[in-house]
Protein backbone atom coordinates (compact mmCIF):
# COMPACT_ATOMS: atom_id res chain seq x y z
CA UNK A 1 0.00 0.00 0.00
CA UNK A 2 0.86 3.41 -1.02
CA UNK A 3 -0.22 7.27 -0.32
CA UNK A 4 -1.69 7.96 -3.84
CA UNK A 5 -2.85 11.74 -5.08
CA UNK A 6 -6.50 10.23 -6.93
CA UNK A 7 -8.92 12.88 -7.78
CA UNK A 8 -12.14 13.34 -5.52
CA UNK A 9 -15.51 12.28 -7.33
CA UNK A 10 -18.42 14.95 -6.56
CA UNK A 11 -21.95 13.58 -4.76
CA UNK A 12 -24.12 12.00 -7.19
CA UNK A 13 -28.52 12.02 -6.76
CA UNK A 14 -28.54 9.27 -3.25
CA UNK A 15 -24.99 10.12 -2.14
CA UNK A 16 -22.73 12.70 0.25
CA UNK A 17 -18.78 13.36 -0.21
CA UNK A 18 -17.50 12.49 3.76
CA UNK A 19 -14.02 14.28 4.65
CA UNK A 20 -12.85 11.70 6.58
CA UNK A 21 -11.72 12.09 9.91
CA UNK A 22 -10.94 8.41 11.25
CA UNK A 23 -10.48 5.11 8.66
CA UNK A 24 -10.94 1.87 11.24
CA UNK A 25 -9.09 -0.86 9.92
CA UNK A 26 -10.29 -4.20 9.78
CA UNK A 27 -9.28 -7.92 9.34
CA UNK A 28 -10.73 -8.33 6.54
CA UNK A 29 -9.36 -5.52 4.78
CA UNK A 30 -5.97 -7.46 4.95
CA UNK A 31 -7.74 -10.40 3.54
CA UNK A 32 -8.62 -8.36 0.85
CA UNK A 33 -5.34 -6.55 0.40
CA UNK A 34 -3.85 -9.48 0.14
CA UNK A 35 -6.19 -11.06 -2.38
CA UNK A 36 -7.08 -13.55 -0.12
CA UNK A 37 -11.02 -13.25 -0.12
CA UNK A 38 -13.84 -14.36 -1.83
CA UNK A 39 -14.91 -11.04 -3.54
CA UNK A 40 -12.34 -8.37 -4.71
CA UNK A 41 -11.91 -5.26 -6.69
CA UNK A 42 -9.69 -4.85 -9.48
CA UNK A 43 -6.23 -3.16 -8.92
CA UNK A 44 -5.35 -0.77 -8.20
CA UNK A 45 -8.23 0.26 -5.00
CA UNK A 46 -8.26 2.05 -2.05
CA UNK A 47 -8.69 -0.15 1.25
CA UNK A 48 -11.32 0.19 4.10
CA UNK A 49 -14.69 0.26 4.47
CA UNK A 50 -15.19 2.18 7.90
CA UNK A 51 -14.80 5.86 8.89
CA UNK A 52 -16.15 8.69 10.30
CA UNK A 53 -15.99 12.01 8.97
CA UNK A 54 -18.05 15.41 8.41
CA UNK A 55 -20.14 15.46 5.61
CA UNK A 56 -18.93 18.18 3.37
CA UNK A 57 -21.79 17.62 0.03
CA UNK A 58 -24.40 15.95 -0.62
CA UNK A 59 -26.45 15.25 -3.82
CA UNK A 60 -28.76 17.23 -5.10
CA UNK A 61 -31.68 15.48 -3.92
CA UNK A 62 -30.53 14.75 -0.58
CA UNK A 63 -32.41 15.97 2.37
CA UNK A 64 -31.54 13.89 5.23
CA UNK A 65 -27.99 14.94 5.57
CA UNK A 66 -26.10 18.12 5.50
CA UNK A 67 -22.84 19.42 4.98
CA UNK A 68 -21.11 19.85 8.47
CA UNK A 69 -23.06 16.85 10.28
CA UNK A 70 -21.32 14.51 11.95
CA UNK A 71 -21.48 10.85 10.51
CA UNK A 72 -19.84 7.20 10.44
CA UNK A 73 -20.31 5.49 7.66
CA UNK A 74 -19.54 1.47 6.57
CA UNK A 75 -19.07 1.05 3.39
CA UNK A 76 -18.17 3.19 -0.07
CA UNK A 77 -19.83 3.34 -3.65
CA UNK A 78 -18.17 0.70 -5.55
CA UNK A 79 -17.87 -1.78 -2.86
CA UNK A 80 -14.49 -1.80 -2.34
CA UNK A 81 -12.77 -0.21 -4.86
CA UNK A 82 -13.55 3.13 -3.45
CA UNK A 83 -12.66 2.57 0.53
CA UNK A 84 -12.44 4.77 3.51
CA UNK A 85 -8.42 5.25 3.83
CA UNK A 86 -8.57 8.26 2.42
CA UNK A 87 -9.26 12.32 2.78
CA UNK A 88 -12.63 11.80 1.19
CA UNK A 89 -15.10 9.19 0.76
CA UNK A 90 -18.20 8.79 -1.68
CA UNK A 91 -21.25 6.81 0.06
CA UNK A 92 -24.44 6.18 -0.87
CA UNK A 93 -27.10 7.24 2.01
CA UNK A 94 -27.99 3.91 3.62
CA UNK A 95 -23.76 3.79 4.40
CA UNK A 96 -23.80 6.79 6.56
CA UNK A 97 -25.49 6.92 9.80
CA UNK A 98 -25.42 9.83 12.59
CA UNK A 99 -22.28 9.93 15.00
CA UNK A 100 -23.46 11.26 18.55
CA UNK A 101 -21.88 14.32 20.12
CA UNK A 102 -20.21 12.16 22.75
CA UNK A 103 -18.28 9.86 20.32
CA UNK A 104 -15.00 11.21 18.87
CA UNK A 105 -14.60 10.25 14.79
CA UNK A 106 -12.00 7.75 16.08
CA UNK A 107 -14.24 6.08 17.77
CA UNK A 108 -16.47 6.43 15.08
CA UNK A 109 -14.07 4.87 12.86
CA UNK A 110 -15.05 1.84 15.03
CA UNK A 111 -18.06 1.13 14.78
CA UNK A 112 -19.76 -0.05 11.47
CA UNK A 113 -18.28 -3.70 11.13
CA UNK A 114 -17.60 -4.35 14.76
CA UNK A 115 -20.46 -3.34 16.31
CA UNK A 116 -22.79 -4.41 13.47
CA UNK A 117 -21.30 -7.82 13.52
CA UNK A 118 -21.38 -8.31 17.28
CA UNK A 119 -25.06 -7.20 17.22
CA UNK A 120 -26.21 -9.64 14.62
CA UNK A 121 -24.12 -12.54 16.53
CA UNK A 122 -25.78 -11.46 19.86
CA UNK A 123 -29.51 -11.12 18.70
CA UNK A 124 -29.71 -12.19 15.32
CA UNK A 125 -27.79 -15.19 14.68
CA UNK A 126 -27.52 -15.90 18.16
CA UNK A 127 -30.88 -15.40 19.55
CA UNK A 128 -29.94 -14.14 23.15
CA UNK A 129 -32.63 -13.62 25.71
CA UNK A 130 -32.02 -11.20 28.58
CA UNK A 131 -30.46 -13.77 31.49
CA UNK A 132 -28.45 -16.27 29.10
CA UNK A 133 -25.03 -16.39 30.01
CA UNK A 134 -22.87 -15.59 26.57
CA UNK A 135 -18.86 -16.64 26.29
CA UNK A 136 -17.25 -13.91 23.89
CA UNK A 137 -14.20 -15.68 22.73
CA UNK A 138 -12.02 -12.52 21.75
CA UNK A 139 -13.01 -9.81 24.33
CA UNK A 140 -10.42 -8.02 23.74
CA UNK A 141 -10.92 -7.12 20.14
CA UNK A 142 -12.75 -5.00 17.96
CA UNK A 143 -15.51 -7.17 17.81
CA UNK A 144 -14.93 -8.65 21.39
CA UNK A 145 -15.52 -5.44 22.90
CA UNK A 146 -18.76 -4.25 21.16
CA UNK A 147 -19.94 -7.62 21.77
CA UNK A 148 -19.74 -7.32 25.93
CA UNK A 149 -20.97 -4.01 25.83
CA UNK A 150 -24.44 -4.82 23.68
CA UNK A 151 -24.53 -8.28 25.48
CA UNK A 152 -24.07 -6.60 28.89
CA UNK A 153 -27.01 -4.06 28.07
CA UNK A 154 -29.32 -6.39 26.76
CA UNK A 155 -29.24 -8.07 30.04
CA UNK A 156 -27.12 -11.43 29.69
CA UNK A 157 -24.46 -12.77 31.51
CA UNK A 158 -21.30 -12.11 29.74
CA UNK A 159 -18.11 -13.75 30.16
CA UNK A 160 -15.39 -12.78 28.02
CA UNK A 161 -11.75 -14.30 26.84
CA UNK A 162 -8.51 -12.77 25.93
CA UNK A 163 -5.05 -13.70 25.40
CA UNK A 164 -3.37 -11.07 27.85
CA UNK A 165 -4.22 -9.76 31.65
CA UNK A 166 -4.20 -5.79 29.46
CA UNK A 167 -7.09 -7.64 26.99
CA UNK A 168 -8.76 -9.30 30.16
CA UNK A 169 -9.36 -6.08 31.62
CA UNK A 170 -10.80 -4.65 28.72
CA UNK A 171 -13.40 -6.99 28.89
CA UNK A 172 -13.93 -6.51 32.35
CA UNK A 173 -14.24 -2.80 32.05
CA UNK A 174 -16.33 -2.72 29.16
CA UNK A 175 -19.15 -5.31 31.36
CA UNK A 176 -17.71 -8.76 31.61
CA UNK A 177 -18.69 -10.27 34.63
CA UNK A 178 -16.01 -12.89 34.35
CA UNK A 179 -12.86 -12.62 32.03
CA UNK A 180 -10.56 -16.32 31.43
CA UNK A 181 -7.40 -16.38 29.53
CA UNK A 182 -7.97 -18.62 25.80
CA UNK A 183 -4.07 -19.16 25.84
CA UNK A 184 -4.63 -21.25 29.31
CA UNK A 185 -5.42 -25.45 29.22
CA UNK A 186 -7.49 -24.70 32.18
CA UNK A 187 -10.03 -22.20 30.85
CA UNK A 188 -12.86 -24.57 29.75
CA UNK A 189 -13.15 -25.73 33.37
CA UNK A 190 -13.33 -22.42 34.99
CA UNK A 191 -16.08 -21.50 32.61
CA UNK A 192 -18.01 -24.75 33.06
CA UNK A 193 -17.49 -24.23 36.66
CA UNK A 194 -18.85 -20.59 36.62
CA UNK A 195 -22.11 -22.28 35.38
CA UNK A 196 -22.25 -24.68 38.02
CA UNK A 197 -21.94 -27.60 35.35
CA UNK A 198 -24.79 -26.61 33.32
CA UNK A 199 -22.53 -24.68 30.18
CA UNK A 200 -23.05 -21.41 28.34
CA UNK A 201 -26.19 -20.68 26.14
CA UNK A 202 -24.17 -19.03 23.23
CA UNK A 203 -20.46 -18.94 22.56
CA UNK A 204 -19.51 -15.86 19.59
CA UNK A 205 -16.78 -17.59 17.82
CA UNK A 206 -13.74 -15.18 16.54
CA UNK A 207 -11.55 -18.14 15.32
CA UNK A 208 -13.42 -21.21 14.83
CA UNK A 209 -11.21 -23.28 13.05
CA UNK A 210 -9.20 -23.17 16.78
CA UNK A 211 -11.96 -23.21 19.35
CA UNK A 212 -15.36 -25.23 17.70
CA UNK A 213 -14.88 -28.48 18.98
CA UNK A 214 -14.06 -26.93 22.33
CA UNK A 215 -17.03 -24.30 22.14
CA UNK A 216 -19.74 -27.76 22.18
CA UNK A 217 -18.14 -28.92 25.05
CA UNK A 218 -19.09 -25.54 26.86
CA UNK A 219 -22.30 -25.08 25.62
CA UNK A 220 -25.45 -25.93 27.44
CA UNK A 221 -28.46 -28.13 26.13
CA UNK A 222 -30.01 -25.81 23.30
CA UNK A 223 -27.05 -23.93 23.21
CA UNK A 224 -26.04 -21.82 20.44
CA UNK A 225 -22.23 -21.24 18.67
CA UNK A 226 -22.38 -17.82 16.41
CA UNK A 227 -19.14 -18.22 14.49
CA UNK A 228 -18.01 -14.94 13.49
CA UNK A 229 -14.32 -15.53 12.73
CA UNK A 230 -12.32 -18.27 10.95
CA UNK A 231 -8.92 -19.04 9.60
CA UNK A 232 -8.82 -22.22 8.66
CA UNK A 233 -10.43 -25.91 8.68
CA UNK A 234 -11.21 -28.58 11.36
CA UNK A 235 -12.10 -31.93 12.43
CA UNK A 236 -15.16 -32.45 14.00
CA UNK A 237 -17.85 -35.08 15.30
CA UNK A 238 -21.37 -34.26 14.46
CA UNK A 239 -22.60 -35.65 17.10
CA UNK A 240 -21.35 -33.21 19.70
CA UNK A 241 -24.02 -31.23 18.35
CA UNK A 242 -26.61 -33.97 18.36
CA UNK A 243 -26.26 -34.66 21.57
CA UNK A 244 -26.91 -31.18 22.89
CA UNK A 245 -29.20 -29.91 20.31
CA UNK A 246 -26.89 -27.66 19.71
CA UNK A 247 -26.97 -25.06 17.03
CA UNK A 248 -23.98 -23.58 14.94
CA UNK A 249 -24.14 -20.57 12.56
CA UNK A 250 -21.64 -18.52 10.83
CA UNK A 251 -22.73 -15.33 8.82
CA UNK A 252 -20.96 -12.71 6.83
CA UNK A 253 -22.03 -9.09 6.91
CA UNK A 254 -21.74 -8.78 3.33
CA UNK A 255 -24.49 -11.15 2.78
CA UNK A 256 -26.63 -8.88 5.47
CA UNK A 257 -29.50 -7.74 3.76
CA UNK A 258 -30.17 -3.68 3.31
CA UNK A 259 -32.91 -4.11 6.06
CA UNK A 260 -31.12 -6.26 8.76
CA UNK A 261 -28.26 -3.84 8.40
CA UNK A 262 -30.59 -0.83 9.07
CA UNK A 263 -31.78 -2.56 11.59
CA UNK A 264 -28.53 -3.20 13.56
CA UNK A 265 -27.73 0.69 12.77
CA UNK A 266 -30.55 1.50 14.68
CA UNK A 267 -29.76 -0.45 17.65
CA UNK A 268 -26.36 0.48 17.66
CA UNK A 269 -27.04 4.77 17.66
CA UNK A 270 -29.86 3.73 20.49
CA UNK A 271 -27.13 1.76 22.20
CA UNK A 272 -24.82 4.73 21.84
CA UNK A 273 -26.94 7.89 22.74
CA UNK A 274 -28.27 5.48 25.73
CA UNK A 275 -26.65 2.55 27.01
CA UNK A 276 -22.58 3.87 26.85
CA UNK A 277 -21.70 1.95 23.51
CA UNK A 278 -18.69 3.48 22.63
CA UNK A 279 -15.81 1.87 20.74
CA UNK A 280 -12.52 1.20 22.33
CA UNK A 281 -9.61 2.70 20.17
CA UNK A 282 -6.16 1.12 20.97
CA UNK A 283 -4.08 2.56 18.87
CA UNK A 284 -4.59 5.88 16.34
CA UNK A 285 -2.07 5.96 13.44
CA UNK A 286 -1.19 7.98 10.53
CA UNK A 287 -3.04 7.37 7.41
CA UNK A 288 0.53 6.67 5.54
CA UNK A 289 1.03 3.95 8.10
CA UNK A 290 -1.87 1.51 6.84
CA UNK A 291 1.10 -1.22 6.13
CA UNK A 292 2.27 -1.35 9.45
CA UNK A 293 -1.90 -0.99 11.14
CA UNK A 294 -2.06 -4.31 8.64
CA UNK A 295 0.25 -6.24 10.40
CA UNK A 296 -0.41 -4.99 13.77
CA UNK A 297 -4.26 -6.05 13.39
CA UNK A 298 -3.41 -9.70 12.93
CA UNK A 299 -1.11 -9.74 15.72
CA UNK A 300 -2.22 -11.58 19.03
CA UNK A 301 -2.58 -9.30 22.20
CA UNK A 302 -5.70 -7.47 20.38
CA UNK A 303 -6.99 -3.97 22.40
CA UNK A 304 -9.83 -2.87 21.03
CA UNK A 305 -9.48 -0.87 17.52
CA UNK A 306 -6.66 0.62 15.22
CA UNK A 307 -7.91 3.43 13.32
CA UNK A 308 -6.23 5.55 10.74
CA UNK A 309 -5.71 9.35 10.86
CA UNK A 310 -5.89 10.72 7.21
P1 LIG B 1 -9.33 -8.03 16.31
O1 LIG B 1 -9.69 -6.69 16.86
O2 LIG B 1 -7.98 -8.22 15.73
O3 LIG B 1 -9.53 -9.09 17.50
C1 LIG B 1 -9.23 -10.46 17.32
C2 LIG B 1 -9.67 -11.15 18.60
O4 LIG B 1 -9.54 -12.56 18.47
C3 LIG B 1 -8.83 -10.73 19.81
O5 LIG B 1 -9.68 -10.44 20.87
C4 LIG B 1 -8.01 -11.97 20.08
O6 LIG B 1 -7.66 -12.11 21.46
C5 LIG B 1 -8.98 -13.05 19.68
N1 LIG B 1 -8.34 -14.34 19.53
C6 LIG B 1 -7.14 -14.63 18.95
N2 LIG B 1 -6.88 -15.95 19.08
C7 LIG B 1 -7.92 -16.49 19.77
C8 LIG B 1 -8.23 -17.79 20.23
N3 LIG B 1 -7.41 -18.84 20.02
N4 LIG B 1 -9.38 -17.99 20.89
C9 LIG B 1 -10.22 -16.95 21.13
N5 LIG B 1 -9.99 -15.69 20.73
C10 LIG B 1 -8.84 -15.48 20.05
O7 LIG B 1 -10.38 -8.48 15.19
P2 LIG B 1 -11.95 -8.17 15.10
O8 LIG B 1 -12.14 -7.00 14.23
O9 LIG B 1 -12.50 -8.17 16.46
O10 LIG B 1 -12.43 -9.47 14.30
C11 LIG B 1 -12.39 -10.75 14.93
C12 LIG B 1 -12.55 -11.84 13.88
O11 LIG B 1 -13.84 -11.79 13.32
C13 LIG B 1 -11.57 -11.73 12.70
O12 LIG B 1 -11.18 -13.02 12.30
C14 LIG B 1 -12.41 -11.08 11.61
O13 LIG B 1 -11.95 -11.39 10.32
C15 LIG B 1 -13.76 -11.68 11.91
N6 LIG B 1 -14.89 -10.86 11.46
C16 LIG B 1 -15.89 -11.46 10.77
C17 LIG B 1 -16.99 -10.73 10.38
C18 LIG B 1 -18.13 -11.41 9.65
O14 LIG B 1 -18.86 -10.76 8.89
N7 LIG B 1 -18.33 -12.69 9.89
C19 LIG B 1 -17.07 -9.36 10.64
C20 LIG B 1 -16.04 -8.78 11.40
C21 LIG B 1 -14.96 -9.55 11.81
P3 LIG B 1 -6.17 -11.79 22.00
O15 LIG B 1 -5.50 -10.89 21.01
O16 LIG B 1 -6.42 -11.14 23.33
O17 LIG B 1 -5.50 -13.11 22.12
Amino acid sequence: MTLEEVSARPAGPGQAVVKVKAAGVNPVDTYIRAGNYASLPPLPFTPGADGAGVVEAVGSDVRSFAPGDRVYFSGTVDGRAYGSYAEVALCNLDQIHRLPTQVSYAEGAGIGIPYVTAWRALLDKGRAVPGETVLIHGASGAVGTAAVQIARAAGLRVFGTAGTERGRQLALEQGAHEVFDHTAGAYEKQIIDKTDGRGVDLVVEMLANVNLVRDLELLAKRGRVAIVGNRGSLELNPRAIMGKDATIVGFTNWNATPAELATAHAAILAGMERSGFKPQVGKEMALGEAPRAHEDVLKPGAYGKIVLIP
